[in-house]
């Protein structure tokens, strides 16, 4: 009777172990797929990604490492509640924040967390939410860099850019990175959420870059690289007069026709 309580809670307590491991396979392979040099999206230690592995603790990039080359080593795992209590503070120094991100660490001999880890810890509390990306792609950042940057978050050009990346994206105006960026991306997000209905998709950070997010690494890339696409034809579409943007009556038609959710339940957004 011992010996199978015993074997009952060893089983239990193994549980999570290969549910980590799957978590951090998966986790790479997103960073690797989104610092791919041939699209553009991150070079050196530009860039993150995150995934989430209990209501308690998630994986995400270490300070400066490379998307494309990281390993293991290169991941921290932190304490989400820990980060989460910075979200409401205002006024903290640099040395302070430091000082938590370093904190967070499960291990405290892990490298130090990106000061991004604020937002994808925040990002990963949100329903459905397993894996968060965020990069500088090109395209994008064209667009973000301009006067239009706010009109790329709201108005839609082609079907599969709302299959992808949904009727609408978070915008936030330019901020700090760090505690003010993810206190805005909090604010902004909740505020779409209150407005859509649902989790954005997609959030695009003026003169900085886009997040993407979803409950498989195959919503997550789904999202970024179609945005980076839009963001190609929104550009070329620009210097030839346009873009002709599509009217919000067919915006809707396409976010509901039953095909395209079809469509995304196989793209497994
Ligand atoms: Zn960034």
């Amino acid at each position: 009777m011992v010996e199978m309580q015993r074997k009952k809670l060893q089983a239990r307590s193994a549980a999570p172990v290969p549910d980590r491991r799957e978590k951090l396979k998966l986790l790479l392979d997103l960073c690797h797929q989104l610092g791919n040099p041939a699209l553009r999206m991150a070079i050196l230690g530009e860039g993150n990604a995150s995934a989430k592995l209990s209501d308690e603790t998630f994986l995400v990039k270490a300070s400066g490492c490379s998307l494309p080359t990281l390993d293991r080593n290169g991941v921290v795992e932190c304490r989400s509640k820990t980060l989460l209590a910075l979200l409401d503070k205002t006024n903290l120094s640099d040395a302070e924040v430091d000082g938590t991100l370093l904190n967070s660490r499960l291990d405290p001999t892990a490298k130090k967390p990106s000061v991004e880890a604020l937002f994808h810890a925040w990002l990963l509390t949100l329903p459905g939410i397993e894996f968060v990306g965020h990069t500088h792609a090109s395209a994008v950042l064209s667009i973000l860099c301009s006067p239009r940057a706010q009109e790329f978050a709201v108005k839609k050009i082609f079907p599969d850019e709302i299959v992808c990346c949904d009727v609408a994206s978070v915008f936030i105006p330019y901020t700090d990175p760090g505690l003010k960026l993810a206190q805005a991306i909090r604010g902004q997000t909740e505020e779409f959420i209150r407005n859509i209905g649902r989790v954005p998709r997609v959030i695009l950070m003026e003169n900085h870059g886009i997040i993407t997010l979803g409950r498989s690494i195959e919503a997550v890339l789904s999202a970024m690289l179609m945005a980076e696409k839009t963001a190609g034809v929104w550009v070329g579409a620009a210097a030839l007069g346009g873009p002709n943007f599509m009217t919000p009556e067919h915006v809707e038609r396409i976010s509901g026709r039953p095909d395209e959710a079809l469509r995304r339940k196989m793209l497994k957004l």
